[in-house]
């Protein structure tokens, strides 16, 4: 049995809790929704407002020279990619993530087409965000392709010689549950098929190495575990080994070898800066900044390695005690207990009262969400059910934290204060 005490004790040999101290989580919360959107790290209101007043009010356009504005893109995505296992200028931070997955797949289909033109279809995960499917959709509307949805189990046998692409999101957002980046690449390179992987659950959150998985294309979130605040830039990385043999298809003057030349025909620029489209938002990339650095000030304290142990520890703290203290209240567990398949986040299940659960904590200050159910795929796959999500960002979350989360969850589940009426009524976003 873990005590309270035991939770005091954990936070105070905890070698990472000083970087709790770099963000502004607001009193009275305990926030177990950073995969949804990052706590704001302290820096960030004297950044942005710098570059509001300073750099933009005073300095105006000679910024993109003087306060190297242009070069933002790159810079942070130079950042990033120290959390991701990606070189310098394999990286850079732009768009979403939608618009970055259209980019990356569009441009897996060129290569596919030149190297294996019978290939014609997509593969992914029944599972993935709705969104990674709907462009993939989209783009296979466009081109003539199949999009192929299998089961996580039915990825490999999914890999036969017409898959020219496998698009996969590494941590599920729905389950947390994690695939082995560097086996699901091999398997599918054995196959013929090229790797689109998703990183927006896992950057900043889970250790990530690219290039010595081999994967082809990545993109991944700003505004979940980099901290990069609403609405934040998303980044792209292409394997070098790919990077220059094609374009991408929305081909904007930022991509442009020369953009300042301003000639009437594109000539892409090497390496990822080609994955540009037209003018970055500045403002956010500076916010964006501040978030990536809260996750690199973890490197002189252990890294990522350091991070996810702290992550695995939260995360297994949280099913024991929810196991131990919510015992007999019909909680499910979505989410994998191996380590080497879970991602930064637990996942329950309920048949009944999920949403009304999750908004009744909200009311006490613990803030998870919900994620509905599958209703065409039934109740009987884990996966598909309610969902109450708690995301455990391990740069500001502690052990009493946890504590302190199951004994709402607790009081929640034994008081029937969950079935007050005022938890059921639906919000636009959940
Ligand atoms: C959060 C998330 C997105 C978000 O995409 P946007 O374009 O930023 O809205 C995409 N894919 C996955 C897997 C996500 O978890």
């Amino acid at each position: 049995m873990t005590t309270l005490q035991d939770c005091r004790a954990l936070d105070a040999q905890d070698p990472l809790r000083s970087l709790r101290d770099l963000f502004a989580l607001p009193p009275g919360v305990i926030y177990l929704d950073g995969n949804s959107l990052g706590v704001m790290p302290r820096t960030a209101p004297a950044r942005v407002a710098d570059m509001v007043t300073r750099e933009w009010g005073t300095d105006l356009i000679q910024s993109w020279n003087k306060n190297h504005w242009f070069e933002l893109p790159q810079k942070v995505g130079d950042k990033i990619a120290r959390l991701i296992g990606a070189g310098p200028g394999e990286v850079v931070a732009a768009d979403t993530t939608s618009i970055n997955l259209y980019k990356v797949l569009s441009a897996a289909l060129n290569i596919a087409a030149q190297d294996a033109p019978t290939r014609r279809q997509i593969v992914s995960e029944r599972s993935n965000f709705p969104t990674d499917l709907y462009i993939a959709e989209a783009l296979c509307r466009e081109r003539g392709f199949e999009l192929v949805l299998v089961e996580p189990e039915g990825i490999a046998q999914a890999l036969t010689a017409q898959v020219a692409v496998l698009m996969l999101t590494h941590v599920n957002y729905r389950t947390g549950a994690m695939h082995d980046m560097a086996a699901i690449t091999a398997a599918a390179h054995a196959e013929g098929a090229l790797v689109v992987w998703d990183l927006a659950h896992s950057a900043g959150a889970v250790p990530v190495d690219l290039s010595a998985a081999r994967a082809d294309f990545a993109v991944g979130c700003g505004y979940k575990y980099l901290n990069g605040g609403p609405g934040a830039p998303a980044f792209v990385w292409v394997n070098p080994l790919h990077t220059d043999r094609c374009w991408q298809p929305l081909a904007g003057w930022w991509g442009h070898a020369a953009p300042f030349a301003f000639t009437p025909d594109y000539q892409p620029a090497p390496g990822i800066t080609r994955y540009q489209c037209g003018t970055q938002p500045m403002i956010s990339l500076a916010a964006l900044e501040c978030g990536v650095d809260t996750a690199l000030a973890a490197e002189p304290l252990g890294g990522m390695a350091a991070l996810r142990a702290k992550s695995l520890a939260l995360t297994d703290l949280f099913i024991q005690l929810v196991e131990e203290r919510c015992a007999g209240h019909s909680l499910g567990l979505a989410t994998p207990r191996e380590h080497a398949q879970r991602g930064s986040q637990v996942c329950l299940t309920r048949e009944e009262g999920a949403y009304a659960i999750v908004q009744a904590l909200i009311a006490r200050g613990v803030i998870g969400d919900f994620r509905a159910g599958d209703p065409s795929t039934g109740s009987g796959r884990t996966g598909y059910q309610d969902i109450l999500r708690f995301g455990f960002t391990p740069l500001y979350i502690g052990f009493l934290d946890v504590w302190n989360a199951v004994e709402h969850l607790k009081q929640v589940l034994e008081s029937s204060e969950w079935q007050r009426p005022e938890f059921s009524r639906k919000h636009a976003v959940t």
